[in-house]
C-alpha cells in the first residue's frame, strides 16, 4: 500500500511509492492498472485534468490493415496486441467491421492485400489455438471477406437491416452510397473495430479508482527529477502552482509526445520523432443507417492520401484524410536533436495542443475533410462540422516514420520509457515492465496472480457510458463520441 502522505520540513506534501508513472495517457494508465492490480504501490502523475486525455484513438488496429506500407511482422504484432487490449477494455470497442477499398486513381491493386490478409487470418487462428479466449474478433474464417462490384450493386438494391448482423448487412448502406466508378474491385471487409478514447478513459479511470494502492495525481506536472540513494525524487507542480514531492523506487516515463522532456530531465539520450495530426468531427444528418468504418487507400502526404470514415451513433462521423490539407501538417513531423531527446514542434502546433484552434482553421479543415470524403461518397457533401477537431502529437521512437508497433525501452537505473504509437501496444508495454520488475525483485513471482482483466470487465456498461459521456462534455465534444453502435458479439 502507498505510505500516507507526510509533510516535509518546507511544508510541502510528500508521498512514497514503489512505482512512479509520469503521464496518465493510455500507456501510463494501463501500466498503472497492471502494476497496481497486483498490489504494487503506484503513483500515476498526470498533467491534465483527467486520464487518457491525449491524442485521439478511434480505431483498433487489429492487423494493421490501414497501413499498406508497414511490414507483415508489424501487422501480426498489432493483431496480437489488439486482441490483448480488447480483452482488457472490451467495452471501449465498437464491434463493427471495416471496409477497405482501393480507388481507381491509386497505384496499388486489391490483389496486393490478399497475402497479408491470409497470413493474418492464420495468425488469428493460431492465437485462438493457444487460448480460446483470444477469439474476440469473431470466427477466424470470417476475419476478412471480399466483395465484387456485382455483389455491391446487388446489395445496393436491398433494404437496410437494423441492427446489421452479417457482413452483407453492414455493406448495404455503403453500397447504396458509394460512387462505385471510383473504386477497384473486390473491396475487402475486415474485422477491425472502433476503439473510443472516451470509453478507454472511462474504463481506465473507474478501474484505477477502485485500487486503493494507486494514487492518481491529476492536474500535476512533473517539473524536476533527481535520483538519490536508489530513490527517484519528483517535484510536482499543480495547476494552481502548489508544489509537492513524490518519491519512488522505479520510474516510468509515459509522457506521450513529451517523453523527451522527461528523458532530458533525467539525462537520458534518445532518438525519436513526433508528428502532429488531426481528425475532424462531422455530422451527416441525412444518413439513415448504421455504418461500418470505411477506408479508401491512398498515398500518404499526396493530395490523394488515405481517407478514413469512422462512424459514431447519431450520424456523427470522424474523418482522417492523409493529405497536408487535412490530417497532416506542413513540418508536422519533427525529429530530436543531438542536444535534446525532445523533438521540437513549431509553436503553432504546440499552441493548438495546449490552447485551442483558431475557429476558422478548424472549420476550413473540417470542410476540406468533408469534400475529400464526398469524392467517394457523393451524398456526404451534405455533412457539416459536428464538433471541434480531435488532434494531438504522436511519438515515434527511432527514425522510421512508418513504425506502428512500439512499446518500451529500459535504462539500468530503474527507469523505463514507454513510447507506444498505437493504443493496442499499451498492455504489451505493461507486461514488459512487469518482467523487468520481476528481474529486479521489486515484485515476487507469487504476487503475479492475475492478468488485470477482472479489474475492467466487472465494470458495467452503464458505469462506463456515463463516465465516458461526462468526459466528452468536460472536453467539449458531442456525447455521441462516447457511445457505440454495437456491443460485444
Ligand atoms: C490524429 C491522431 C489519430 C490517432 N488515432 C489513433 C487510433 O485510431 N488508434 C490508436 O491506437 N492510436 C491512434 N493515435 C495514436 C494514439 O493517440 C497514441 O498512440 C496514444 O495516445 C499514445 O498514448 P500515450 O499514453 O503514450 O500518450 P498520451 O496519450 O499523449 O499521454 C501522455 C500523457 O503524459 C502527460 N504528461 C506529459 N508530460 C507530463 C509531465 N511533465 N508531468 C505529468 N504529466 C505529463 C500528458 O498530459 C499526457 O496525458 C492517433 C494519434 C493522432 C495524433
Amino acid at each position: 500500500m502507498a505510505k500516507a502522505p507526510t509533510k516535509s520540513p518546507n511544508n510541502s506534501i510528500e508521498s512514497t511509492h514503489t512505482i512512479g508513472i509520469i503521464g496518465g495517457g493510455i500507456a501510463g494508465s494501463t501500466i498503472a492498472l497492471r502494476l497496481a492490480g497486483l498490489g504494487l504501490s503506484v503513483a500515476l502523475i498526470e498533467n491534465g485534468p483527467s486520464l487518457v486525455n491525449g491524442p485521439p484513438i478511434c480505431h483498433l488496429h487489429a492487423g494493421g490493415n490501414l497501413y499498406r506500407e508497414i511490414s507483415q511482422q508489424q501487422c501480426i504484432t498489432l493483431l496480437k496486441q489488439s486482441i490483448e487490449i480488447l480483452r482488457l477494455y472490451p467495452k471501449a470497442a465498437d464491434y463493427r467491421p471495416t471496409v477497405i477499398a482501393v480507388p481507381r486513381r491509386d497505384r496499388g491493386t486489391p490483389e496486393d492485400l490478399f497475402p497479408r490478409l491470409q497470413r493474418l487470418q492464420r495468425e488469428y487462428q493460431l492465437l485462438i489455438d493457444q487460448d480460446p479466449a483470444n477469439q474476440v474478433l469473431g470466427a477466424p474464417c470470417d476475419y476478412f471477406k471480399l466483395f465484387s462490384r456485382l455483389q455491391l450493386e446487388s446489395l445496393a438494391q436491398q433494404s437496410l437491416v437494423t441492427p446489421p448482423t452479417t457482413l452483407e448487412h453492414w455493406l448495404i448502406p455503403v453500397a447504396k452510397s458509394l460512387d462505385l466508378d471510383q473504386l477497384q474491385f473486390p473491396v475487402v471487409m475486415v474485422q477491425e473495430y472502433g476503439l473510443s478514447v472516451f470509453r478507454l478513459a472511462a474504463t481506465a479511470s473507474l478501474a484505477l479508482e477502485n485500487l486503493p494502492n494507486c494514487n492518481i495525481l491529476t492536474n500535476q506536472k512533473v517539473t524536476s527529477i533527481k535520483q538519490q540513494d536508489q530513490q527517484w525524487q519528483l517535484t510536482l507542480r499543480s495547476n494552481t502552482n502548489v508544489e509537492k514531492k513524490t518519491h519512488c523506487s522505479y520510474l516510468i516515463n509515459a509522457c506521450g509526445f513529451r517523453t523527451g522532456v522527461i528523458d532530458d530531465l533525467v539525462g537520458e539520450k534518445r532518438q525519436r520523432m513526433v508528428e502532429f495530426k488531426a481528425a475532424y468531427v462531422t455530422h451527416w444528418p441525412s444518413c439513415d443507417a448504421i455504418w461500418p468504418e470505411v477506408i479508401f487507400y491512398g498515398e500518404r502526404g499526396t493530395p490523394n492520401g488515405m481517407a478514413q470514415l469512422t462512424p459514431y451513433p447519431g450520424n456523427y462521423f470522424q474523418i482522417h484524410g492523409m493529405t497536408q490539407d487535412i490530417t497532416l501538417f506542413k513540418q508536422g513531423l519533427v525529429a530530436n536533436t543531438a542536444t535534446s531527446a525532445q523533438p521540437q514542434l513549431s509553436d503553432k502546433y504546440l499552441n493548438k495542443i495546449d490552447q485551442q484552434w483558431p475557429s476558422d482553421v478548424a472549420l476550413n479543415r473540417t470542410n476540406r475533410s468533408i469534400d475529400f470524403m464526398s469524392h467517394f461518397i457523393p451524398s456526404f457533401s451534405s455533412a457539416n462540422m459536428g464538433g471541434k477537431p480531435l488532434f494531438g502529437a504522436q511519438q515515434i521512437p527511432g527514425d522510421d516514420p512508418e513504425l506502428r508497433a512500439a512499446d518500451v525501452s529500459f535504462s539500468d537505473n530503474n527507469y523505463a520509457r514507454c513510447e507506444i504509437v498505437k493504443a493496442s501496444s499499451a498492455l504489451t508495454a505493461a507486461d514488459q515492465i512487469l518482467e523487468k520488475l520481476l528481474f529486479l525483485q521489486l515484485i515476487g513471482p507469487s504476487q503475479i496472480t492475475s492478468n488485470s482483466v477482472g479489474l475492467t470487465t466487472t465494470l458495467t456498461e452503464h458505469q462506463i457510458s456515463e463516465r465516458a459521456k461526462q468526459l466528452t462534455k468536460e472536453r467539449g465534444y458531442p456525447i455521441e463520441l462516447a457511445m457505440r453502435n454495437t456491443n460485444e458479439t
